[in-house]
């Protein structure tokens, strides 16, 4: 029975007597069952406010608008924009649709595969647009992956880098986008399975397989091989989004006998009225010709989205010297405006630098090395001098300053 003048939770009023635990705040106290209840609230409201955030993800999002948003900063390449954009927005529309826990439907996850030569924007779109949905993105080099027990990288270490660009927050790695680079590198040699395992071919594909299909993977927070005493973080990779991209080198030969053509050129066995592109035959890539060229077919079906990339000729290189958002010139500009200094170029320059990309074999990735070595000179005078606030760039200045760049740093440069 309570006493008269005895504590009481400022909440329920129950007395301290009949309360297991009271707790004390400045001015109001707390009992056990208030807490417990509180508990209860609070739990309710934050996973509301998660199902909330994740609605939004895919609400907001249209294809045609997550297609916007990347024009904005890659160039060309419409195909594989268009299939991304449905991509992503499959994917996270797949995320709400589980939290949705009277579903008995189950979407299964797809990964994307994007093949093209290097230099022609594949980490490009998949850091787009995880840019653009914030969350947590990583990119891996299937190159350096062996099978565990290996020397080189454990297939895990390619979520310690998503848990380390998410701040350890482990939900958020949970939800990001993870670009594995040069995936063709780990092909297996010959198209028949071998009696022994390749170190770098098949073991690595199976090893990556786990990561693909979505499962618990043990993750040790600072990388490095896995060692007893180190303290692993659980990562369920069901709801990260692979991006995989690779050049394979020779597969257009695979392509081409595939869809029966030759030198002559006939016709496209399944599209008998079309015409073959023979200048670009990635563009009729199938699954078959992956796994022709050494994927192994659970990792091609682990991929179900398939697109490619377009060599970038010299109007794609021009256009993304200077139109994309963070476009180098636009880059470029703004560094010496930060020294207050106006720089301008004739248009005719932006045609010599492509030029030289091209000449050299630099691709879309040798533009900056061609900038940086053209207008060195310059930034590094250019700030100490007090009175000139202007820099022009004439075709005929880069082709002096051109003629003194070593092409070999050039090329060390990308
Ligand atoms: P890949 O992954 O295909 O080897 P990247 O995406 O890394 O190529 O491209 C290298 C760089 O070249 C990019 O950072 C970007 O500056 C430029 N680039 C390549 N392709 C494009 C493109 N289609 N649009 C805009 N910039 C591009």
């Amino acid at each position: 029975m309570a006493r008269k003048n005895e504590e009481h939770c400022s909440f329920c009023g129950r007395p301290k007597s009949e309360v297991e635990l009271l707790v004390s705040g400045i001015e109001a106290k707390i009992c056990n069952y208030c807490i417990e209840q509180a508990k209860v609230i609070l739990d309710e409201e934050i996973k509301s406010k998660k199902s909330d955030s994740l609605k939004i993800d895919h609400t907001l999002q249209k294809p045609s608008e997550i297609k916007t948003f990347i024009d904005q900063y890659v160039i060309g390449q419409e195909e594989a924009k268009r299939v991304i954009s449905v991509a992503v927005y499959n994917h996270y529309k797949r995320i709400g649709h589980q939290l949705n826990v009277k579903n008995d439907l189950e979407i299964e996850k797809s990964n994307v595969l994007l093949v093209g030569e290097t230099g022609t924007g594949k980490t490009l779109l998949a850091r787009t647009i995880a840019r653009m949905l914030h969350v947590p993105f990583a990119i891996a080099d299937a190159t350096v992956l062996t099978e565990a027990g290996y020397v080189g990288e454990d297939v895990e270490n390619i979520l310690t880098r998503l848990l380390q660009a998410a701040d350890y927050n482990v939900e958020a790695a949970e939800k990001g986008i993870v670009f594995i680079d040069e995936i063709d590198k780990i092909a297996r040699k010959s198209d028949n399975p071998s009696i022994t395992r390749d170190v770098s071919g098949e073991g690595v594909q199976q090893a990556l397989l786990k990561l693909l299909e979505g499962a618990v993977v043990n993750v040790p927070p600072q990388g490095g091989r896995k060692h007893p005493e180190q303290k692993m973080i659980q990562i369920n990779t069901k709801n990260i989004l692979f991006v995989a991209g690779g050049a394979f080198q020779g597969i257009e030969k695979i392509i081409a006998s595939r869809v029966r053509t030759n030198v002559v050129g006939y016709v496209f066995a399944d599209h008998k009225d079309d015409e073959i592109d023979k200048n670009n035959l990635l563009q009729y890539i199938s699954p078959a010709d992956l796994k022709k060229f050494g994927l192994i077919p659970e990792i091609v079906g682990r991929l179900p989205i398939l697109s490619y990339l377009n060599p970038l000729n010299d109007k794609a290189l021009k256009r993304i010297l200077v139109e994309p958002k963070n476009a180098l010139i636009k880059q470029f500009t703004h560094l010496f405006k930060m020294d207050n200094i106006v720089l301008t170029f004739d248009e005719v320059v932006y045609d010599f630098i492509v030029e030289k990309s091209i000449e050299y074999r630099l691709g879309a990735r040798g533009l900056r090395s061609i900038v940086e070595a053209i207008l060195m000179d310059d930034m590094f005078e250019m700030p100490s001098k007090k009175r000139v606030r202007k820099l022009h760039i004439t075709r005929q200045y880069v082709e002096r300053k051109f003629s003194k760049v070593s092409l070999a740093k050039l090329k060390a440069a990308i």
